[in-house]
């Protein structure tokens, strides 16, 4: 580091401003992470210069015999993991591994059930402004009203009436466990693909704090950088007999050179998660997830579906009579970082929004556990209803940062 402060010290002001805004506020948004030192080093390596297209051991340039054991340390450890039949590990990230997997089962203008955006599908699913919504043929389930959980009969009586080439489920801001075994049966039944996007869930499925897709999903796409605790990356798991579909898919129909920097990082990533603490960090997340759900219920501001199952939670800030996008502001000048979320059959537009989603894969990388998460639920319900507590909230922020920092201070 030293090098880039005398070499480039404007940039290197902006990792110091990034490392203090960590270290100096409680960052609450859902799909991040804090990748452990081992992880940035791996991703801080000269694994960055390295062209290495194709796989191990079949690839299109020479020279990459180190980086093939990284990239097979990596498929090796992800499948011990998961118990995947074949994992592919390049996608640079979670859009590109589902590209891949639309690219490996569909051609363009095939049907597609998935979750709407609203609520809680990703853009991925078929929104209108990304490549799904523009080059597939995409049929919505939703939650319902009463419940806001994913109705199943909705999504069984869809496929019966589309015939879906491909089912997606994972979702982007759904708080519930989802039931996997529903969906197969549903694709089963029409004779669809099963695409399980489980972004967001991966790391709670390494630890077992949720129950895992792989057994019943034909292609289980995913994310490393979220409660994983990886690189910013992407990958996808499948069955033996769609291995070749989905290699080939990756690359070379979406990608060209894997970034070998990364994909290392990934394997440091999936090894840490093969040890048994990180169960105990899964099952963590998601007991500081309950816990701060449910003092945000006693503070008055509701849960969608009425609570969690997962490392996420959706508020219903209509009874508070601020938007989320208030509230996003004002939970940014106490120095709480979240989002402003669209909540199921919100009647305002995605810039404004009546909810916030909330997550708590950072705050129990940083050790805070439930006494921490009842004063956090505190602290956002005081902001939210009153801005001018935002100065006396940042002090408390500070504190408690302090006594659990981001990084530790040699980093
Ligand atoms: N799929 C789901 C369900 C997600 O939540 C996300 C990101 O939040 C993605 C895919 C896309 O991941 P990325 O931002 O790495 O492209």
């Amino acid at each position: 580091f030293s090098l880039l402060l005398r070499q480039d010290p404007e940039i290197a002001g902006v990792l110091l401003d990034e490392l203090d805004r960590l270290r100096g506020g409680i960052q609450l948004i859902a799909s991040e992470n804090l990748a452990s030192p081992a992880v940035l080093a791996a991703l801080g390596s000269t694994l960055t210069n390295k062209y290495a297209e194709g796989y191990p051991g079949r690839r299109y340039y020479g020279g990459c015999e180190v980086v093939d054991r990284a990239e097979r340390l990596a498929i090796d450890r992800a499948r011990k993991l998961f118990g995947a039949e074949h994992v592919n590990v390049q996608p640079h990230s979670g859009a590109s591994a589902n590209l891949a997997a639309y690219a490996a089962l569909l051609q363009p203008g095939d049907t597609v059930l998935a979750m709407e955006l609203s609520h809680g599908g990703h853009l991925t699913h078929g929104s209108k402004v990304n490549f799904s919504g523009r080059w597939f043929d995409i049929v919505a389930y939703g939650v319902r009203r009463d419940t806001e959980l994913i109705d199943y009969d909705e999504v069984r009586a869809l496929a019966l009436r589309h015939r879906p080439k491909m089912i997606i489920c994972g979702a982007t801001a759904y708080p519930r466990e989802i039931d996997f075994a529903a969906f197969r049966g549903v694709a089963d039944e029409v004779g669809a693909w099963l695409l399980a996007d489980v972004a967001h869930t991966i790391g709670l499925m390494a630890g077992g704090a949720l129950p895992s897709a792989v057994p019943y999903a034909d292609v289980v796409t995913f994310t490393t950088h979220k409660a994983l605790r990886g690189p910013r990356g992407g990958g996808i798991m499948c069955t033996a007999e769609l291995a070749a579909k989905i290699d080939r898919a990756v690359f070379p129909f979406v990608q060209g050179g894997p970034l070998m920097h990364a994909v290392a990082a990934k394997a440091v990533a999936f090894g840490e998660a093969l040890r048994p603490e990180f169960a105990d960090y899964a099952r963590r997340v998601v007991d500081n997830a309950r816990t701060l759900t449910d003092a945000l219920a006693t503070e008055g501001l509701r849960p969608v579906s009425g609570g969690t199952d997962s490392h996420l939670a959706l508020i219903d800030l209509r009874d508070a009579g601020v938007s989320g996008a208030l509230a996003e502001q004002r939970c940014a000048a106490a120095g709480i970082t979240l989002n402003r979320n669209a909540i199921p059959y919100d009647p305002e537009p995605p810039t404004v929004t009546s909810g916030i989603r909330v997550g708590t894969p950072c705050v129990t990388t940083q050790g805070m556990g439930q006494e921490e998460m009842k004063e956090v639920a505190t602290m956002i319900a005081r902001v939210v209803r009153e801005p001018d507590a935002a100065g006396e909230v940042r002090e408390r922020v500070a504190e408690l940062t302090r006594i659990h920092p981001a990084y530790p201070s040699e980093l």
